[in-house]
């Protein structure tokens, strides 16, 4: 279903939200005040907007309360970030995402009432440290701070080996959620499905759960 989103700030991040929206068939309003920035995305919005979004009137002239998400990618400007997501919320936007720059700026957030705050930077750099720490770990997923979704390479170890054999759950208290093969992904693995090497397997546990069957499982 075709949804309508506002994307504030085309820096970087911005723009690439706006970009991908746009490419999955969505409305996205893009609102910049620096023209230029406006005019790099004309060919990947549905709409675009030079504005200042910490004018609350120049938002409520935008009709901005009418879409369902908007997302703050403001940057730099924490100030302007801080600013323009309390706006949203007070006119009555139903979800703010925003994006912060620091623990402190992503805690100012969410206390003045953004839906979802996220970090870019520290998530990514968190991820590549997970791929540089194992060769087997082919992407890494945080839930919280004590859950994951880890993708691992499957080794020799786990080779033509059924899901009911390998035990994992049992053993590791993880649970495999699903075995990628090639370009096929299979997301409700059977119990006699069999791991081959190289096949990733989509694994979800506690963090603590996961290093264990890293280490000693794989
Ligand atoms: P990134 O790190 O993703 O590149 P930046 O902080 O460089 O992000 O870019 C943020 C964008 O937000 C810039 O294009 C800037 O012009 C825009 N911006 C900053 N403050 C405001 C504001 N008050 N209203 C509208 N756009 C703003």
């Amino acid at each position: 279903m075709k949804k309508e989103f506002a994307v504030i700030g085309l820096g970087r991040f911005g723009s690439s939200v706006c970009k991908e929206l746009f490419r999955l068939g969505h409305d996205v309003l893009a609102i910049d005040q620096d023209e230029e920035k406006v005019q790099d995305v004309l060919t990947i919005a549905t709409h675009t907007a030079i504005a200042n979004a910490t004018d609350e009137k120049a938002l409520q002239s935008l009709g901005i309360r009418n879409f369902e998400y908007v997302v703050v990618a403001i940057g730099d400007d924490i100030q302007s970030s801080i600013l323009c997501t309390l706006l949203l919320k007070e006119l009555g936007v139903k979800k703010v995402w925003a994006k912060a720059q620091s623990y402190y700026h992503q805690r100012v957030l969410e206390k003045i009432g953004a839906d979802r705050v996220v970090r870019p930077e520290r998530d990514m750099g968190m991820r590549m440290a997970h791929h540089l720490v194992s060769e087997n770990i082919v992407d890494y997923i945080e839930l919280s701070s004590e859950y994951s979704i880890l993708e691992l390479k499957a080794t020799d170890k786990l080779h033509q080996r059924s899901l009911i054999d390998l035990d994992i759950r049992a053993k590791y208290g993880c649970t495999v959620l699903g075995i990628k093969k090639m370009d096929e992904l299979n997301i409700s693995p059977k119990p006699t499905d069999h791991v081959e090497k190289g096949d990733i397997l989509i694994v979800l546990g506690h963090n603590r759960d996961l290093k264990k069957f890293e280490d000693t499982g794989m």
